[in-house]
């Protein structure tokens, strides 16, 4: 067994130990002590970190009562070492975990929630509760859990048997617990089974700051963050607010009405620019059947330019088959590509494929479709030559159409 230092006396921070065993992991070595002040990782809170000498304790494990520590060196069994803790990872991992003492107590006192969850990563915590909790419930929560922290209530710390434990009234009733079983509590805000480290007082917790709330299995699962991680946490947020507010030149209060603002008038302007486009589409169509060639009872409307999207083609290629005796034939140079769709009235009869395949000779392109519409892109060429191979295609679709 290893004693276990950082349960009986908490505040000790060093110790010298006597090396038990000494073995080789994968990626360093693992040293197991007669004692240690270096909580292992359990009950959902992370490992202390700290030193054996000079070298490094990255995480500690307990199995079967001995406490294993992953660390860079390897020691001689039967040396001494001297064990020193990383005091501020302590503090932190302290304040989450007494923090969540706290929340937990409140949730239960205030809504009957049981906590049925609890995680500690190095930059989240989360607890989870067996009960829905509303906006104004976690509000509620989040208020009264930093008056427990005001009040400064002592930690304390008592062991007790299991004959004993039947008659202490606890948050979460521990059962199938032998042996020396630890009860922790925080004032009257939280009273629990629990092999954790805690700070001395709820007052060292410092500020309890719930993050982010979501349903989860018919409950509810906070995120939260205790001292400093809190401190942080606030920082960042005023941070993002000053800078959306100097973005939008106003006070951070006046930050959601701002933003609302934008949405709407970038909605309008969405609105307009449509109109718009569909009065520019309509000048055009009128423009390129004026000039359409005849060929036979069909016109052919040939448009060569540059910027229109597929999509924007296919607007325009609706408003010129509207009459019924045209064939469209748009082709537009898109960035690094040149479009092309074909599309004809309900008289035409050639096949719009037919006539991408004719492009897709033409121009070296890929496309394909149906008789009554189909599209193709090709990659970009110099302008003369995409000019010649235009004029190629007009001359193919007027013998063509003529049939
Ligand atoms: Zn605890």
């Amino acid at each position: 067994m290893t004693e276990k230092l950082y349960h009986n006396m908490p505040t000790v921070e060093t110790c010298i130990s006597k090396v038990l065993a000494c073995r080789k992991t994968e990626s360093a070595y693992e040293a197991l002590l007669d004692k240690t002040v270096i909580f292992p990782e359990s009950g959902g809170q992370l490992s202390d970190r700290g030193f054996l000498n000079d070298a490094a304790v990255l995480h500690a494990r307990e199995e079967n009562g001995l406490v294993w520590h992953e660390t860079t060196a390897p020691f001689e069994v039967g040396a001494e070492v001297a064990v020193r803790l990383d005091v501020e990872a302590r503090r932190d991992h302290s304040a989450q975990h007494t923090g969540e003492h706290i929340l937990s107590g409140t949730a239960n006192t205030l809504f009957g929630a049981v906590n049925v969850g609890f995680h500690m990563a190095e930059d989240y915590v989360t607890i989870d509760l067996d009960t829905y909790l509303d906006e104004a419930q976690i509000t509620e929560l989040e208020r009264a859990a930093n008056r427990a922290v005001q009040e400064n209530l002592p930690v304390t710390v008592r062991i007790v048997d299991e004959q004993a434990l039947e008659h202490i009234p606890l948050r979460k009733q521990a059962k199938g617990l032998t042996g020396e079983i630890r009860i922790v509590e925080v004032g009257a805000a939280d009273s629990c089974t629990c092999c954790g480290t805690h700070t001395a007082a709820s007052g060292e917790v410092g500020f309890i700051k719930i993050t982010a709330a979501a349903k989860y299995k018919g409950g509810t699962r906070l995120w939260f963050a205790c001292g400093m991680r809190a401190a942080e946490a606030s920082r960042r947020e005023h941070e993002l607010l000053d800078a959306l507010a100097r973005r939008f030149s106003t006070r951070p209060e006046d930050v959601f009405e701002a933003v609302k603002k934008q949405g709407d008038d970038n909605a309008a302007l969405r609105a307009e620019l449509k109109k718009r486009t569909e009065t520019l589409f309509s000048m055009q169509a009128e423009t390129l059947l004026k000039n359409a060639k005849t060929a036979g009872s069909v016109k052919l409307a040939l448009y060569t330019g540059q910027g229109f999207s597929m999509q924007e083609l296919r607007t325009l290629s609706e408003k010129l088959t509207l009459g019924g005796n045209t064939a469209a034939a748009l082709l537009s140079v898109n960035g690094e590509s040149i479009l092309y769709l074909f599309a004809r009235g309900a008289n035409v009869r050639f096949s719009m494929k037919q006539a991408c395949e004719a492009a897709n000779a033409l121009f070296g392109g890929k496309g394909g479709g149906r008789d009554d519409g189909a599209q193709g892109s090709a990659p970009l060429m110099g302008e003369s030559a995409f000019l010649q191979a235009a004029a190629q295609l007009e001359d193919y679709l007027l013998r063509a159409l003529k049939t």
